[in-house]
């Protein structure tokens, strides 16, 4: 019996997002009493190094058509890979990635599926987790019958920890994939900041910066900080802003230890991806701003004086410690 994890590996390299599936995938296999095993597709730097986060075995299917994504043939291998482990848990990321797999593994390991948690199991009452619903405003605790389990992670729910020293053993496993119905022909890929799932520190910006060519601003709080880049939907939605920036509902969904918001209200669809910030900071030139009700830090005045005041405070702090 196992508790299988796809660690997803990006252009060949691993990330917070994979560790953290593997450390979650540890924590529930030590509450079943089972051993956690990752699953990694495609190329692949050091696979082994998923041992430090608890994965006691690496499974490394290397062949290279995993290296682009293909729903089927990633299907096909995490359904085989789970039968043939015994797995009674997998977990994937909350990712586009991983919530397209959901619905295939529910069918395919006749599994109960619940994505977007953010809480290690319980165990002593049957099978539990919690995730956020309505716009997390609450708080789901949802219990799982089915021998298998299939859960999506949330990023940046769980303190990460290394657990062991050692790399785990690399195997391999014969499955049979099923042809390819489509054909990647180029992906567009941001590099050199952190992506919004995985990012600590978020700077986030909306339609009171009145346009794109204020954003020097934003940019330079968010570099100073280290922090990545946000906006609401309707910025992104005017190509004010690239849309892997826009998050809310329809966007990403984030969880970071601090999130700056300047010049968003702070309608429902936008704190639905935002409200499970650690520290909420909003500037906001109107008093009855409805996000200083999910705020935990509000400053009331004009974003154009506040965020380049608090970036040269910054700077001036970073210069004196
Ligand atoms: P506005 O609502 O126009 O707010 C601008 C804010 O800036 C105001 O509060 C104003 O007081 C403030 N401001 C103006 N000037 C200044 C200044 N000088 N200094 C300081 N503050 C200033 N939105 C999302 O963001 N993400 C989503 O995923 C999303 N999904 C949606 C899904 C659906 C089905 C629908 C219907 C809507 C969705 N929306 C989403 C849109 C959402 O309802 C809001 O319209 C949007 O979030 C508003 O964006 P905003 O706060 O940037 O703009």
């Amino acid at each position: 019996m196992s508790v299988l994890v796809l660690a997803e590996n990006p252009k060949g390299k691993f990330k917070k997002p994979a560790f953290e599936a593997v450390y979650y995938g540890h924590l529930t296999a030590k509450a079943l009493g089972v051993e956690c095993i990752a699953l990694v597709l495609g190329a692949a730097e050091n696979p082994g190094q998923l041992g430090t986060y608890g994965a006691s075995k690496v499974i490394h299917l290397s062949d290279s058509s995993f290296d682009s994504y293909d729903s089927r043939r990633y299907l096909a291998a995490v359904t085989q890979v789970a039968q043939q482990t015994g797995a009674s848990a997998v977990v994937l990321n909350h990712s586009s990635t991983g919530k397209s797999l959901l619905g295939g593994l529910s069918i395919t390991l006749n599994a109960g599926v619940v994505s977007g948690v953010n809480s290690i199991p319980t165990t002593d009452n049957g099978f539990s987790v919690k995730k956020n619903v309505f716009g997390g405003k609450a708080i789901a605790e949802v219990n799982i019958s089915t021998d298998v389990k299939v859960l999506s992670l949330v990023g940046n729910s769980i303190p990460l920890e290394e657990v062991a020293t050692d790399a785990a053993p690399v195997e391999s496993l014969q499955v049979d994939l099923p042809e390819a119905k489509t054909t990647v022909t180029g992906q567009k890929t941001v590099d050199g900041i952190v992506p919004l799932p995985e990012a600590e520190l978020v700077v986030s910006a909306g339609r009171g910066m009145k346009g794109p060519e204020n954003w020097g601003i934003i940019e330079d709080l968010a570099n100073v900080l280290g922090a990545t880049t946000a906006c609401s939907r309707p910025v992104a939605d005017d190509d004010w802003r690239p849309h892997h920036e826009h998050v809310g509902q329809t966007g990403v969904a984030i969880r970071p230890n601090l999130y700056i918001a300047a010049g968003i209200s702070g309608a429902i669809q936008h704190l639905a991806g935002v409200n499970s910030s650690k520290t909420i900071v909003v500037i906001n030139i109107d008093p009855e701003a409805p996000f200083f009700k999910a705020a935990d830090y509000g400053v009331c005045a004009d974003l154009f004086d506040v965020v380049p005041a608090l970036t040269e405070a910054i700077k001036n702090f970073k210069a004196s410690n």
